[in-house]
């Protein structure tokens, strides 16, 4: 019998869990707690809610993200789990700007030098290549993807490499790499442990700096005993870390070629940066002999002092943290080794080409924008089924394939937050807007939705027939059934009340006190 806290007749303390006090999951009869001899109470851990999936992915089919969404919320532990770990993260993202007086001028210099290197990028791109040729770098030119794979697999063959460990890179979850190089029967591992989390469950990464976010501990416990065999009971993550540490510890030792991508491409000195937090980059560069770097054209700067001011910002605007662990810089082969450059288009010149579109160019990957997006905490980055989710998934994806992603620039409450949090200043959710202009252009919006916004545009272009239809709705909903709004059918009335209607709008009471025109 329990007396004062968790303390029996006999003195010995009960484990936590035991207390009846301390637990919610309690069955307590007749003021008794039940214990678990007696076949009736529950189990003291319940069993872990089970990681919802991204979105479906159908060919060449418009992205149901709404669809996925409504999954991931309907999951409330991953959902409250993905919306407070990502909003932390903005929150320390603003601890730091705080710290830093200047740090809108940061921000203004960061957008001047991207825009200046990206208005000059063939100039830039030569002066890097010829650079870095001098410092002994391989270098090769990929039009897309297709090719990058190609020259990535000519370089493992001619050198009989079979494995391949990796750092983590947006750019080859782009090109589709591990799946061209499983075709081709190449193994490859990814270092980064997000990301390896996300290889061995046989996902896309959800987030481009924290790749496995949207995962609860149970989630990766579950992958781990699935894959490298740990306890699926135990889902500490010291304990999770160390097991996943011991299992590619030899595969990296083993490894054939090492593959990075870049943060930052220096022109002046033809090296180029990696920032990591946990070392894997160095790993992948220095174990095996041979090192290729995948990097999109975009990340140029022009001077090695350019640097400083992109390396201010962004781990603060990433993770809130003044620095990343590790910001390797890369100058040229070891000795008895080889590097090799691959720069990327890859849809990136076409894109420097589109006068509303081009300055996402300037995008160094942070994720603040997708941590301060209320629609991306809720809905997770798979439910864009895209390369890349968040505000710059939405600018970013339809000018890879305006058809597949024509929903996705829709999925934005268009509130500007990630504009202003953006360290290199780039007017986001403008974009989002044009995007949405422009996907009306090119009749890749369904027609329903089309149809609906003709009939709000001629309604708000008439003022009396606005009013008028006000008033209507007004007198509808105090009378309609409540079954009409709140059904199954609409989604809309799931989650909310349709205010009360004031008695008076704001034009009645206008015309009433001051007169006719309004
Ligand atoms: S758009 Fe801006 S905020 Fe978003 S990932 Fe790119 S640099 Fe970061």
């Amino acid at each position: 019998m329990s007396t004062a806290r968790g303390r029996t007749d006999d003195g010995a303390m009960l484990h936590p869990e035991l207390r009846a006090e301390h637990d919610p999951d309690a069955i307590i009869r007749d003021g008794r707690r039940l214990d678990h001899a007696e076949g009736a109470s529950k189990p003291l851990r319940p069993a872990p809610e089970p990681q919802p999936r991204g979105a479906k992915v159908h060919g060449n089919r418009p992205i149901d993200q709404q669809e996925a969404a409504a999954r991931f919320i309907a999951a409330s532990e991953h959902e409250k789990m993905h919306d407070e770990r990502l909003w932390d993260l903005r929150q320390k993202r603003d601890r730091e700007m705080h710290g830093i007086p200047e740090w809108e001028e940061l921000r203004s210099l960061a957008s001047a030098i991207k825009e200046h290197t990206l208005t000059h990028l063939d100039d830039y791109l030569d002066e890097f290549e010829a650079n870095a040729r001098k410092n002994g770098i391989q270098v090769h030119w990929a039009r897309d993807a297709a090719e990058h794979n190609r020259i990535v697999h000519d370089i493992l063959r001619d050198h009989g490499a079979k494995s391949l460990i990796k750092s983590k890179s947006m750019l080859t979850e782009e090109c589709g790499f591990r799946p061209y190089m499983a075709s081709v029967g190449i193994e490859v591992i990814e270092t980064d442990l997000g990301e390896r989390i996300q290889q061995l469950d046989n996902e896309d990464p959800s987030h481009v700096v924290v790749p496995a976010v949207h995962k609860l501990r149970t989630d990766v416990a579950e992958v781990f005993a699935r894959t490298i065999d740990t306890d699926p009971g135990n889902s500490d993550v010291h304990y999770l870390a160390e097991a996943q540490r011991e299992a590619t510890r030899p595969l990296i030792l083993a490894a054939d070629a090492g593959m990075t991508g870049a943060n930052f491409v220096v022109a002046e000195t033809g090296t180029f940066v990696v920032c990591t937090n946990e070392g894997n980059a160095d790993l992948s560069a220095n174990v095996p002999k041979l090192h290729i770097a995948s990097i999109g054209i975009e990340k140029i700067v022009p001077r090695l002092e350019h640097l400083a001011v992109f390396i201010r910002l962004l781990s603060r605007s990433a993770l809130g943290s003044p620095m990343t662990q590790y910001t390797s810089h890369f100058r040229g082969p070891r000795a008895g080794g080889e590097m090799h450059v691959v720069l990327v288009d890859n849809g990136r010149s076409e894109r420097l080409g589109m006068a509303e579109f081009w300055t996402s160019l300037k995008c160094i990957r942070c994720g603040a924008c997708m941590n301060t997006c209320p629609v991306y905490r809720r809905s997770g980055g798979l439910s864009y089924g895209a390369t890349y989710s968040g505000p710059i998934g939405l600018i970013i994806d339809p000018t890879f394939n305006a058809r597949k992603y024509s929903n996705l620039p829709f999925a934005s409450s268009l509130n500007g937050s990630c504009s202003n949090v953006c360290p290199v200043k780039i007017n986001i959710h403008e974009q989002i807007y044009a995007w949405r202009r422009e996907l009306v252009k090119r009749h890749e919006v369904p027609l329903a939705k089309k149809a609906a916004m003709k009939a709000a545009g001629e309604l708000l272009s008439r003022p009396a027939a606005y009013r008028a239809a006000i008033a209507a709705a007004d007198t509808a909903l105090a009378h309609l059934p409540r079954f009409v709004i709140y059904n199954g059918l609409n989604a809309w009335g799931k989650h909310r009340e349709v205010p009360h209607s004031p008695k008076q709008t704001f034009h009645g009471w206008y015309r009433a006190n001051r007169g006719e025109k309004t």
